[in-house]
């Protein structure tokens, strides 16, 4: 992801101190002259001569270094052939905590490599040879390395010892310091950093460097404090005249109407003198000014004898810049030039205040009184009348903390419950926050500002008394310790429940249960009267009769209204169905109608109905959605919407290289995505796999398979473990295998399991391999090599998922950020991860699947899933094995295969059947 070249460090010519027969020659190359090394005692019999360097002190945390050697060797040829020669020589290590001086003992040297050059010396020129060498594991201050000659004629022209290491680094606004890779067996070192001056994160900024000194996935996110930009590297302060309010990757913006930004750094503007905001107005809004008097007020008295009067008027001059001017009317009777209020008598219709209309008629007038009427105008600002700019915009007196979200907790028919985060979370025992929570009607005119204004000492709120089926919109703002609102706001629309569907919308508060995410590992709550999670599983079991935690969690539908059209399905309860759902009064929609198979017992019944009763509380895009149940009626059904495209892992075998990376990027974000919206609310799947993710027409992936006993029973991956329950090994972390601790983190092993049949179009992961064989290999830190043509930072993703431990692994949020982040900048799928042919395509086409050597084109083909392309290699007349090893890429693409990556597959596969050395060569972290 992050991509830096290697770095040579402490890179220099070695100089050599202890010599046997070795001695300093000089040679003359290409016309310039120069030192070397060299030993040339060919003809002699037992040749043993050493060449030791000084002693190299080692950085302590360079373990790996690399060895790059110049050298020449004399081919043997023009030599006497009856003479010994050899043309090789061998390169040793010795550690040591201190500089030995010229004391040399051989026995302490252990040998590395032999060296033999590519390029071989003879009369017609000399050939330099560089190579180099890696010597892993050092633990001591430093080491010597020494050349050992057995007979050869050999000279060492230079020697360059460095190691690797990912350079000091700001990336995203966080900055990581130079870290030295670390050794084959510890490929990844995870690095914590900071973020960059006036720039913050939730989480510490994580990412990881490799043994071959690059950066890559970078884990949290920096971003500029309110009223700084991200420039280049850096947080700048906004200029005077702009600014920004939240912790954002925004820009400052400029101030809006009628608000001065005097200073730099501003995370608001305040308003100009004269000028105000209401307190519903987004403070990044412009200010307003107070509405001049209404004009032309005119009193038409033709009812009079009635005791009606019909007040009209034109609006105020100037609104102040406000749309919500209202009106008011009061009525004064005056007598001998005293004036009263008229009292409670008087009628207004439609009312005396919160006109939005220019008249209003007055009745229940006596005909023989004086009256005056004053017409006012009002605006959202008007409460500042008089008061100048004193609660406009004051910079509060201490920082009150951030809204992050609002959410509805419980819905009924005339009441909204709801519940906000805040950031940073309040401290234990410190004082209460205080909000002000305010809230309208949404579909009010505009020009009506009726909205109520509640203080609260909590962070959550029950609002009764609204009307059924009616969007409200909520604002709530934290208020700093002197009462002022300062932090930022939140804005949020929610309605209350119609009269018709209360029956089926409820969230509940119940105990935590043994199926959902437990643990202060997971969630950390400062205050736990202030901030529950803001929504939680509820695990039916926790009800003592399951068929009311259906009734509380789905809808009940009549099966009159559900039509079956044809079997798409078998589940493990009964048939699934295609079919379509006609409720009186809504569009007709398609669904899968799941079905109870007769004959079934009560507990079976409740078990099939525990998947409604899960499902029915989520509720989001990339979850599989209920549309309701059949309880009522003998024939129990579970009806949810259509998924046109079927099981992730068919639709992917069936497309097979017909999806680009960003494609399949694409569908994990949705997976991702709905995972998170999961392990927020709690719930830990168990069984997260492609064959339990479902796709619609539009290429959505919905995650599904929610049933309590579905593990034990329904999955046929699942196996019996000794511990007596059923898990799918292949899918399954290792704590979850080994002492079942399934938590969010063994959901996240899963996803990269998800990602990895994904990337590699539904192919089974550990292909072949026993079950016993998984658990083995993964035990050993094996994990599965990168799929044909997956890109880099989608693999080392999946490498961070299967992170022995778990609280390493990657959350969902984190997992969602980074594809989301990969999929706006496309260039970065480009990178593709080393690939193996014969790993990953690997016993199939190599040979049978008796492991002998294919018997014919077609056998070939079958073995890698391409036989849909037999007639076109018959065609082009390639009948035999020996002419598919003659084919080149053009060959390929010449017989009609065009789809990029079945030219891959075909291709690697040839690649694979040239080199029979089937080894799996394995990934280990
Ligand atoms: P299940 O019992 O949930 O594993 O469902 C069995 C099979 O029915 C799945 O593998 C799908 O092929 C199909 N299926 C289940 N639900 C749906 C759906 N909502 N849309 C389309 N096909 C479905």
């Amino acid at each position: 992801m992050l991509s830096l070249s290697d770095i040579f460090v402490a890179a220099f010519i070695l100089i050599c101190v202890v010599l046997f027969q070795w001695e300093v020659v000089q040679k003359t190359l290409n016309g310039s002259q120069f030192y070397a090394y060299s030993v040339c005692n060919v003809g002699e019999p037992e040749q043993d001569n050493w060449l030791r360097t000084t002693f190299i002190q080692r950085r302590p945390s360079a373990s790996r270094i690399f060895v790059e050697l110049q050298f020449i060797v004399r081919d043997c040829n023009s030599f006497d052939a009856s003479v010994p020669c050899k043309e090789t020589f061998n390169l040793f290590t010795s550690e040591s905590d201190a500089d030995v001086g010229t004391t040399f003992r051989k026995g302490q040297f252990k040998k590395v490599v032999t060296i033999a050059p590519d390029e071989i010396t003879s009369k017609n020129g000399m050939r330099i040879n560089t190579e180099t060498k890696v010597v892993d594991n050092l633990s001591r201050k430093g080491f010597y390395l020494a050349f050992q000659d057995i007979g050869a004629c050999v000279a060492l022209l230079s020697v360059k010892v460095y190691y690797k290491a990912c350079t000091a680094t700001v990336e995203s606004l966080a900055r990581f310091p130079e870290t030295v890779a670390g050794s084959e067996n510890q490929a990844l070192r995870e690095v914590k950093g900071e973020c960059v001056e006036n720039a913050q994160s939730e989480e510490v900024p994580r990412i990881y460097c490799t043994a071959d000194g690059e950066w890559v996935v970078q884990v949290g996110h920096c971003q500029c404090k309110p009223g700084y930009e991200k420039v280049g590297d850096t947080c700048q302060e906004c200029q005077p005249g702009f600014f920004k309010a939240a912790s954002s990757d925004g820009k400052c913006e400029p101030c809006p109407a009628n608000t001065q930004g005097l200073e730099a750094g501003a995370a608001f503007c305040p308003c100009m003198d004269g000028f105000y905001q209401a307190p519903t107005d987004p403070i990044t809004g412009p200010c307003s000014g107070l509405p001049t008097a209404p004009r032309d007020l005119v009193a038409t008295t033709t009812q009079l004898s009635a005791g009606k009067l019909l007040l009209s008027w034109s609006p105020p001059d100037d609104t102040g810049g406000r749309s919500d001017i209202t009106y008011s009317v009061e009525c004064q009777s005056c007598e001998g030039g005293a004036c009263r209020p008229c009292g409670e008598k008087i009628r207004y219709e439609p009312a005396s205040a919160g006109l939005t209309l220019t008249r209003v008629t007055v009745s229940e007038l006596d005909a023989h009184l004086n009256y005056t009427f004053i017409v006012e105008a009002h605006s959202g600002v008007s409460m500042f009348a008089g008061q100048a700019s004193a609660r406009a915009h004051k910079p509060p007196s201490t920082n009150p903390p951030k809204i992050t979200s609002m959410t509805v907790i419980e819905k009924s028919v005339t009441s909204l419950s709801l519940s906000w985060d805040v950031s940073p979370r309040p401290r234990l025992h410190a004082p209460p926050i205080r909000y002000e929570l305010t809230y309208r009607k949404k579909d009010d005119n505009l020009d009506v500002t009726t909205y109520t204004v509640l203080i609260l000492e909590k962070s959550s709120v029950q609002i009764s008394e609204l009307a059924p089926g009616t969007a409200y919109l909520f604002r709530v703002q934290a208020l700093s310790s002197d009462g002022s609102p300062g932090g930022s706001s939140i804005e949020e629309q929610y309605e209350t429940l119609h009269e018709s569907t209360s029956a089926y919308f409820c969230h509940i508060h119940l105990k935590r249960n043994s199926h959902s995410r437990q643990g202060a590992e997971d969630n950390y709550f400062s205050s736990p009267e202030q901030l529950k999670p803001l929504k939680t599983y509820v695990d039916p079991h926790t009800y003592e009769d399951p068929n009311v935690a259906v009734l509380k969690f789905a809808t009940e539908i009549h099966p009159s209204h559900i039509t079956k059209q044809k079997v798409i399905g078998a589940g493990e309860f009964g048939e699934v169905y295609r079919g379509i759902l006609k409720v009186p009064g809504r569009k007709d929609v398609a669904v899968a109608i799941k079905t109870l198979k007769p004959g079934y017992t009560e507990k079976q019944r409740q078990d099939f109905l525990s998947e409604a009763s899960i499902m029915g509380q989520f509720t989001h895009q990339n979850i599989i959605r209920l549309e309701g149940v059949v309880t009522k009626f003998k024939h129990a059904m579970i009806v949810t919407e259509y998924m046109e495209n079927g099981a992730l892992d068919r639709y992917l075998k069936d497309h097979d290289g017909e999806f680009s990376s960003f494609q399949l990027v694409g569908m994990l974000r949705g997976i991702a995505a709905g995972m998170k919206y999961l392990s927020d609310m709690s719930y830990v799947h168990r069984d997260l796999a492609a064959r339990n993710i479902l796709v619609n027409n539009n290429l959505e992936c919905k995650v599904s398979d929610f049933g309590l006993s579905r593990v034990l029973e329904d999955d046929p991956e699942g196996t019996y473990t000794t511990s007596g329950g059923k898990i799918p090994i292949r899918w399954t972390a290792p704590e979850a295998i080994a002492y079942r601790k399934f938590t969010s983190a063994s959901d996240v092993w899963s996803f990269g399991i998800v990602m990895w049949e994904v990337m590699a179009f539904g192919e089974r992961p550990y292909w072949d391999m026993s079950n016993h064989e998984v658990m083995k290999a993964i035990n050993e830190a094996f994990r599965l090599p990168a799929p044909m043509d997956c890109p880099s930072a989608v693999y080392q993703l999946m490498l961070q998922c299967w992170l022995q431990d778990r609280s390493k692994r990657p959350r969902f949020g984190d997992i969602v950020s980074l594809l989301d982040k990969l999929l706006r900048s496309p260039d970065s799928l480009k990178t593709i991860a080393d690939f193996d042919p014969r790993v990953s395509i690997r016993l199939p086409s190599t040979s049978g699947s008796d492991g002998s050597p294919f018997r014919s084109v077609s056998e070939w083909l079958e073995s890698i899933k391409m036989s849909q392309y037999s007639e076109n290699f018959t065609c082009a007349g390639i009948i035999n094995m020996d002419q598919v090893l003659q084919m080149k890429n053009e060959d390929i693409k010449n017989i009609g295969v065009r789809l990029p990556g079945h030219l891959k597959r075909i291709a690697y596969s040839i690649l694979g059947l040239k080199d029979q050395t089937s080894t799996l060569s394995v990934f280990a972290v």
